[in-house]
């Protein structure tokens, strides 16, 4: 079993996407171990986008990132982690096959519905920024 992370971005909770998204990952056999909302912090996505700090569009994904409060899923299942990154689909929506949540519900790049953890390493350490054990079910 395993567990990743899946964050509902600012225009999924703008789309009223929230439940459709997570239906659909409730129907892929996930199971819910730990479900928040959040402001995301500067330090938070700071943290969590380290890898894009040094992209021109960061501040842009900074300012969406923060436009409204973000859902913090925790879904355990065999396989989640490629499970769920499939079932979302590829960064660039526009390139997303339909089916996929981003080629169903997503924009462009950026505005593209959710984040899901890329890898083990990733999972595990996404848990831990953003659940405290006693939020984990
Ligand atoms: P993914 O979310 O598919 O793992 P990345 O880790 O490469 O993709 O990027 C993290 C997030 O940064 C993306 O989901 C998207 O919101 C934003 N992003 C990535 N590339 C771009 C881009 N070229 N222009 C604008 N935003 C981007």
């Amino acid at each position: 079993m395993e567990t990743t992370v899946v964050l509902l971005k600012p225009d999924c909770i703008e789309k009223n996407l929230s439940g459709e998204v997570i239906k659909r990952f409730e129907a892929l056999g996930l199971r819910i171990r730990g479900c928040k909302m959040l402001s995301a912090t500067d330090a938070l996505l700071k943290e969590h986008y380290s890898h894009l700090a040094d992209k021109p569009f960061f501040p842009e994904i900074v300012s969406f990132m923060q436009s409204t409060p973000i859902i913090a899923l925790a879904l355990e299942g065999a396989n989640s982690i490629v499970t769920v990154r499939d079932n979302l689909g590829p960064t660039d929506s526009a390139a997303a096959p339909k089916g996929t949540i981003r080629g169903d519900f997503g924009t462009d790049k950026m505005r593209n519905i959710a984040h899901a953890s890329d890898s083990p390493e990733a999972a595990t350490a996404e848990v831990a920024r953003f659940f405290q054990d006693s939020e984990l079910f």
